[in-house]
């Protein structure tokens, strides 16, 4: 008891302000809703309020909404049903963005804290509905198998893989969308808007099992670890049908093991039909 005392409780105490003085921005994201800067938007009864900085001027904001509605029903289309409760933050200005992001790169950056709550930063860039749904993916996920889970047993492919298939930058709305048109295999409609990939040699999944595998690397690892992710996730899903996506899930979240869950659900829609 004494032991608890004196050692262990300091050090729970210890362990989050330290991550909470290391990070300013998580701290600042925590208390998003007391800041003048920004004002609280009801955006829909299926999330929690969006906090839009104040220099948002009105067409941003109009385009942000249009854009958050959309995600909110590709993410209950794909999912069977939006669970997760990120607080979105709109930072339009590339300096408010780095206040609340932690390095201000990309369009958005998403934040799970291991107490449960997560935050979803959106940059000058992240007024999209593409970024947007990619982000809240992730937050789904989090949301169904809690952080701990995700960090120890998602390999990053998948995690990434996943969100890309809400992402139409990198896949396309007729792997799961429409899965009986006939343009299953065209490109993204929109090539302007499609990122460049770099054709160089190829990635091995058990290569991006971690994120510093996935994005420890130069722009064109990373490029093709999202190319290599999105491909195969694409494949599963193919066979798998979007009732696969919570199915897995689900088994993780009663103690399956992530790959035998994987494998299993597509051998079961791989066996041939009985005469
Ligand atoms: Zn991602």
């Amino acid at each position: 008891m004494r032991l608890l005392f004196r050692y262990v409780l300091p050090l729970l105490i210890a362990l989050p302000i330290g991550f909470l003085l290391l990070y300013p921005q998580v701290v600042r994201c925590l208390r998003v809703s007391r800041s003048d800067d920004f004002r609280a938007v009801v955006v829909s009864k299926q999330g929690a309020p969006v906090y839009v900085s104040q220099t948002a001027t009105a067409r941003q904001q109009a385009q942000l909404r249009k854009h958050i509605l959309t995600a909110y029903d590709r993410i209950g289309r794909f999912w069977g049903s939006k669970r997760g409760q990120a607080v979105l933050i709109y930072c339009p200005q590339q300096a408010d963005y780095e206040q609340y992001c932690v390095g201000g790169e990309g369009a958005g950056c998403s934040l799970g804290t291991p107490w449960g709550g997560s935050y979803l930063v959106l940059g000058p860039d992240g007024n999209n509905a593409d970024v947007i749904a990619h982000e809240l993916c992730h937050d789904e996920l989090f949301t169904r198998l809690g952080w701990w889970r995700v960090k120890r047993q998602i390999p990053q492919w998948f995690n990434e893989g996943l969100a890309l298939m809400v992402d139409y930058r990198f896949s396309s709305p007729a792997i799961w969308e429409h899965p009986d048109s006939t343009q299953a295999l065209a490109p993204p409609i929109d090539e302007a808007d499609a990122m460049p990939f770099v054709q160089r040699s190829v990635v091995k999944l058990s290569d991006l099992e971690t994120t510093r595998d996935f994005f420890g690397g130069d722009y064109a690892h990373v490029m093709l670890a999202y190319q290599t992710a999105a491909d195969e996730v694409a494949r599963w899903l193919t066979t798998v049908g979007r009732a696969g996506v919570p199915a897995l899930t689900n088994a993780i979240d009663a103690g399956r093991d992530f790959e035998d869950a994987y494998r299993e659900l597509e051998r079961a829609k791989r066996q041939p039909p009985a005469r």
